[in-house]
């Protein structure tokens, strides 16, 4: 899968991708990453690729011309089947482990990072497929939610993980529970010492009774709901 990113900062990604699975992932050639600088389609001779609001509002706003020329010269377009591009947004829908497992199965995600005050209105309008969110909260910039989206994506494709952590169940996977399906948060899970400042593992899981284990487990996850 390919993740092209749109940012005034390229910077921004170079470290926390350089480091342990994603950077596996990277070199055993199952994501690539590619940063572009937006200043590269600037509007001016100065760099700027953001302007002044009409109405009156503070801040500045990147511009509608600026993006087209980016997405053009990538030629990347809105509305391929396997591609998408999204523009992170604190109004877009709000991200979560259901969209991370549907953009896994596309090829080309393009990831728009905004700044300033945001975007132009008809970039959303013309020039994407979708707005998303990570949270009710306001960021500097679209770089920590496009890394959000790429490590949360990453992960899930075949080879990225090993094999005994990708069988696994984790938090916000779909599961079926007496016909319904759900999609709790992981059960608790702990490891050696037994004993810690007079706390101890529940007895349940050092008796060696699996099918118990596997009742606990899941009375554990049904309680997240
Ligand atoms: N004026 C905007 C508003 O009130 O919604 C906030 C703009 S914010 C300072 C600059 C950029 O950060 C946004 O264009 C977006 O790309 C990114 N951003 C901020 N919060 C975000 C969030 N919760 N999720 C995703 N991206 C966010």
């Amino acid at each position: 899968m390919k993740f092209d990113v749109i940012t005034l900062f390229p910077k921004m990604f170079e470290s926390p991708f350089e480091e342990s699975i994603i950077a596996r992932a990277i070199e055993n050639k199952i994501i690539e990453l590619k940063y572009h600088d937006m200043r590269q389609w600037a509007w001016n001779n100065y760099g700027a690729v953001d302007d002044k609001p009409y109405g009156g509002d503070v801040g500045m706003l990147i511009r509608v011309d600026v993006i087209g020329k980016a997405l053009n010269d990538l030629g990347i377009k809105k509305g391929g089947g396997d591609s998408k591009i999204i523009m992170l947004s604190a109004r877009g829908k709000k991200y979560n482990q259901q969209k991370a497992e549907e953009l896994a199965k596309l090829k080309n995600i393009t990831l728009l990072c905004g700044r300033y005050e945001g975007f132009d209105q008809r970039i959303s309008d013309l020039l994407i497929d979708e707005e998303i969110s990570i949270g009710d909260y306001v960021l500097t910039g679209g770089e920590i939610g496009a890394m959000v989206v790429i490590d949360s994506v990453a992960r899930l494709l075949p080879g990225v993980l090993g094999k005994d952590k990708s069988s696994k169940t984790e938090s916000f996977s779909e599961i079926e529970v007496g016909g319904k399906k759900i999609r709790p948060v992981e059960y608790p899970q702990y490891t050696r010492p037994q004993r810690y400042e007079g706390l101890e593992v529940p007895d349940i899981l050092i008796s060696g009774d699996l099918k118990k284990i596997e009742e606990w487990k899941e009375t554990q996850m049904k309680k997240s709901l």
